[in-house]
């Protein structure tokens, strides 16, 4: 086992949920009425090592949506499918130092990379293009349900509504996008931008998204089912531009103390990825200023003060 010491290791994944439950930080996201309405209580830790032992404590079985925790895997999906190269035709890879929704392109007027709303839509225009919209929602639902090894993946409508209806700066991002010929020729902007709520309004469970965060750990194979979702390039991509853009403009502090890639959503989530060893899903509602959970940030440090996980830690 990667992970010896299995139950003593729960021990500690159990003390650290006690320790940040009482973390009372922070405010859930208030940009649409449905995530305002979250639960600020709500707090699940779910973790899946790369040999398949499980462990998950807390609001385990109670479904939020992925928001931009989608932007790592659809990215991931992507590359697997097209390559690198012809990704990063469209996208950069370097950390924007702007807000995660920022009215701006880098200096080759491209989106600055697939993190942020803008690299994230972009992405999504490159996914199946030529499907309809129906097929492509089928195609991609099913790419997310083998990531996450066939257990829980739902849709939320409402979210979706409330996304299309509030998305002012998303449809800012597009045109601007399009006005600076960013899209590959024939990208349908609407299509696109409603594949990209689409993709934010996709549901998983803190245990659900452990093995999706577990497929990364394991180089793009699903730990439990075996199945080659991802290709091992694709997966390389993902997690260094996790380490470097996840966690918005905290992603440098971040790498600084945490040194994993890992990446949150406005939900409240955060997919934490231990390569070659574990994947971990935190869920929390309440953010910090930067948009992170408050009890998901806490529970990466202490998780790193106990054991060696940081990139840099076996020197
Ligand atoms: N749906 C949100 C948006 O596009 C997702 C952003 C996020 O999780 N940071 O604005």
């Amino acid at each position: 086992f990667v992970i010896p010491d299995f139950r003593g290791f729960c021990h500690h994944i159990e003390e650290i949920y006690a320790k940040c439950l009482t973390n009372t930080d922070g405010k859930a996201a208030h940009y649409i009425p449905q995530l305002a309405r979250a639960n600020p209580d709500h707090w699940a830790v779910s973790v899946c090592t790369v040999d398949g032992q499980r462990y998950s404590t807390g609001d385990v079985n109670v479904p939020f949506t992925l928001q931009s925790c989608s932007k790592p895997l659809t990215y991931a999906l992507v590359s697997t499918m097209y390559g690198t190269d012809h990704m990063h035709n469209f996208v950069g890879m370097e950390p924007s130092g702007r807000y995660f929704n920022e009215l701006c392109l880098d200096y080759n007027n491209k989106p600055h990379n697939p993190m942020i709303n803008a690299g994230a839509i972009m992405t999504a225009a490159l996914l199946k293009p030529d499907l309809s919209a129906a097929d492509r929602f089928d195609f991609v639902f099913n790419m997310y349900k083998r990531l996450g090894g066939g257990e829980y993946l739902g849709f939320n409508n409402a979210v979706f509504l409330s996304e299309k209806e509030c998305a002012d700066r998303n449809f800012a991002l597009a045109y601007f996008m399009r006005e600076n010929k960013c899209f590959p020729e024939g990208t349908r902007l609407h299509e696109t931008l409603d594949f990209y709520f689409q993709l934010c309004s996709l549901e998983i469970t803190a245990e659900s998204g452990a093995l999706m965060a577990a497929t990364l750990a394991n180089g793009g194979i699903n730990p439990l089912t075996g199945d080659p979702v991802l290709t091992v390039d694709a997966v390389r991509n993902t997690l260094t531009l996790m380490h470097s853009c996840g966690m918005y403009n905290y992603s440098g502090q971040f790498a600084f103390k945490v040194g994993l890639p890992s990446k949150s959503g406005v939900s409240g989530c955060v997919l934490l990825v231990v390569p070659n060893t574990m994947g971990i899903c935190l869920w929390s509602p309440p953010l910090d200023s930067n948009g992170n959970s408050c009890r998901a940030v806490q529970f990466c440090m202490e998780l790193v003060s106990r054991f060696n996980f940081h990139n840099f830690d076996n020197l």
